[in-house]
């Protein structure tokens, strides 16, 4: 075992160096005696230290004189860790959802401009094509109009020229009252259109014959015919040539092969009026 070289003076100082408080040479020497691996002061050290720490787990907060501070901070600075510079990282892109919200703020008022600004060029559009089918029914409308008013002055142009070159003759039946006729005359064209309806089919060996009765009495036949199961015929016929002022129509019956004047019952006449 190693005899303890330590002068008595730096064994009592163990606490003032484990707080510093001692001066560079005496620092020294304990540490080059403990350097040379003598127990005892190693294990007088662990001791004190270990007292010391116990009462500074209980001491009261006090003050350092100036001295001793000016010597803790000295010690502090050079067991300071040196500080790790900073790396300077460069900012990569934040994702959207990171954006600062004022940004998407502007965003999203920029798309809302958008929007109302293309909604309402879809409305100026959509007017303006309302706008041009309103213009165009109405151009229709008028054009109708126009076409309607033209038929209208033909067909009333029509309707005199009918008035002067047609007219109506309704013929009645004194022996059977279903039976009834019209007829057409169009003097323009001087031809006839006979309607007759229920007038029923004569008996056999016998027919229609139909008659045209002038103002001077004279009765002009127009020709024979039959009527159909239903008991109805629409006869077309040019006025006969002797047939001047005709005052009536009429049709009768006759034997089959017709008669030069009427010779059986009148079925059917009517007055020219
Ligand atoms: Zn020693």
């Amino acid at each position: 075992m190693i005899e303890c070289s330590l002068s008595k003076d730096l064994k009592i100082s163990f606490d003032s160096y484990l707080i510093g408080d001692l001066s560079s040479s005496e620092i020294v020497a304990i540490e080059n005696h403990l350097a040379t691996g003598c127990s005892f002061c190693q294990q007088e050290l662990i001791q004190i230290k270990e007292v010391l720490a116990s009462i500074a787990c209980i001491a009261p907060l006090a003050t350092p004189s100036d001295q001793v501070r000016q010597k803790l901070l000295a010690r502090l600075n050079i067991e300071a860790r040196p500080q790790i510079p900073l790396k300077l990282v460069p900012a990569g892109k934040k994702p959207w959802y990171r954006t600062p919200l004022t940004l998407l703020g502007k965003i999203a008022a920029s798309l809302g401009v958008l929007i109302l600004l293309a909604e309402t060029v879809f409305l100026v559009h959509f007017n303006k094509q309302a706008r041009l089918q309103a213009q165009l029914q109405e151009n229709k409308i008028q054009v109708l109009q126009e076409e309607l008013k033209k038929k209208q002055k033909d067909i009333s142009i029509i309707e005199t020229s009918i008035e002067k070159s047609r007219k109506l003759i309704a013929l009645d039946s004194k022996l059977i009252s279903k039976a009834s006729g019209k007829a057409l005359w169009d003097t323009d064209q001087n031809s006839w259109t006979f309607y007759i309806s229920n007038l029923p089919s004569p008996p056999k060996g016998r027919t229609y014959q139909l008659w045209f009765i002038t103002d001077e009495q004279q009765v002009i036949s127009g020709g024979t015919f039959q009527t159909n199961v239903n008991g109805s015929i629409q006869l077309r016929l040019a006025t006969p040539r002797k047939c001047k002022n005709i005052l009536e129509a009429a049709i009768s019956l006759e034997p089959e092969g017709g008669s030069e004047s009427p010779t059986g019952a009148i079925y059917l006449s009517g007055p020219i009026i």
